[in-house]
């Protein structure tokens, strides 16, 4: 993908076809070719960058008074809530460079406002972001953001290109 003077679009690397999710299967998005000729496409993954294994046990995010935090499904002793906020912060400096992001729905870190919350009990209570996401929404609230299924889309596919477009013309 290399230098450019493409916009530089980070993209969540399970999207890229990379085997990183906690499952190990991959989910290589159909629109990653149409993505890639007009972008410079910057592979970013929360949960391995902070250190976690491929297969490694799945969390979700669980409302507790201190706030939203990332448990283990099955073990709630498993906490990654402060791994996967430090991973904003430490990749701040690629992120500023970006025109847009496209994340992966539904994931406890990469979600927007798709990602199902539980209480302790495990009883589903609603939607919000993974907290990689929220992090950049509350961060860089200006960046264009997108997740798969918008791709699939035409309209809401090409309204996010021209807004990337926008901000990198804006921001360069
Ligand atoms: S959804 Fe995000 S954290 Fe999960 S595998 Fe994909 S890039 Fe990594």
């Amino acid at each position: 993908m290399g230098n450019s003077n493409r916009p530089k679009v980070g993209v969540s690397s399970c999207l890229l076809g990379h085997l990183v999710r906690y499952d190990g299967r991959e989910k290589l998005h159909p629109a990653i070719n149409l993505l890639s000729s007009q972008f410079e496409l910057i592979a970013l993954c929360p949960e391995v960058g902070v250190g976690l294994s491929v297969p490694r046990p799945p969390v979700q995010l669980v409302k507790l008074n201190r706030g939203l935090s990332a448990l283990g499904v099955e073990n709630r002793e498993i906490d990654v809530t402060d791994l996967l906020k430090g991973y904003l912060q430490s990749q701040l400096h690629i992120i500023s460079s970006l025109s847009g992001m496209i994340l992966k729905t539904r994931s406890p870190s990469c979600g927007i406002n798709t990602t199902p919350l539980f209480d302790l009990n495990g009883e589903e209570s609603g939607y919000g972001s993974g907290l990689f996401a929220a992090g950049i929404q509350q961060q860089f609230p200006s960046l264009p953001l997108a997740d798969e299924e918008m791709l699939e889309e035409q309209l809401q596919r090409d309204t996010f290109f021209q807004e990337v477009r926008h901000y990198h013309a804006r921001n360069s």
